[in-house]
């Protein structure tokens, strides 16, 4: 986990110990532990669990947003989750429903991402409201907490995490300067198009 590490911190995506990371292999998830601070984790650290949340290996609690974690696995086609509290994203979930569409980027996201209804974080009803701000998304934020994203790797997950991060600090920015113009439906079905025949 150096590399998260390195450019989490960097982005301020990781205060403290917040946020998770997982990676599927089969009918086995490698989860963080819970509330240790990522700068101390080492591999033996990292908990195994199966679909069901049965730790099978590791010595430390899986993380406490894995119930979410299993939920986007057996919801998707995931093979990793990132969960981060990074400020912009967390701003942004207080106060908006959807995050328009202010940069094209949003596409690699699947269109303009979700909220998720609060929910106590750990709990069932959080993984239920991911799962259903996640439809025809690879990421949501949620709502006074954070954001989540899932991909095909590690990396892919990240880059996406760290994309909507990206998205939130625009729009933060953007709302700073007056009223942003957000992309119409047919402004981005034309990116759509064109990234099909020049790809960006
Ligand atoms: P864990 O340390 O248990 O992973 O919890 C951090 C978090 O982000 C809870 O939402
Ligand atoms: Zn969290």
């Amino acid at each position: 986990m150096a590399k998260i590490d390195f450019i989490s911190l960097s982005l301020a995506l990781v205060l403290g110990t917040a946020g998770n990371v997982s990676v599927r292999v089969g009918d086995l998830v490698a989860v963080s532990p819970s509330s240790v601070a990522y700068d101390a984790i080492t591999p033996a650290d990292v908990a195994v669990v199966d679909l069901d949340g049965h730790r099978v290996d590791g010595p430390h609690a899986p993380s406490s947003e894995t119930p979410m974690h299993l939920g986007v696995y057996t919801t998707t086609g995931a093979t990793a989750v990132v969960h981060h509290h990074g400020l912009h994203s967390a701003a942004v979930s207080t106060v908006l429903d959807e995050l328009p569409a202010l940069h094209y980027y949003v596409l690699q996201l699947g269109g303009p991402v979700r909220v998720a209804a609060y929910a106590t974080y750990g709990t069932p009803e959080l993984a239920r409201s991911v799962h259903a701000a996640l439809e025809g998304r690879t990421a949501a934020l949620m709502q006074n907490h954070g954001a989540v994203a899932y991909g095909d790797t590690l990396d892919q997950a990240y880059d996406r995490a760290r994309l909507l991060e990206w998205l939130c600090t625009l729009h933060v920015t953007a709302t700073g300067l007056g009223t942003p113009r957000a992309l119409t439906g047919e402004e981005l079905a034309a990116v759509a198009r064109r990234r099909t025949e020049v790809p960006a």
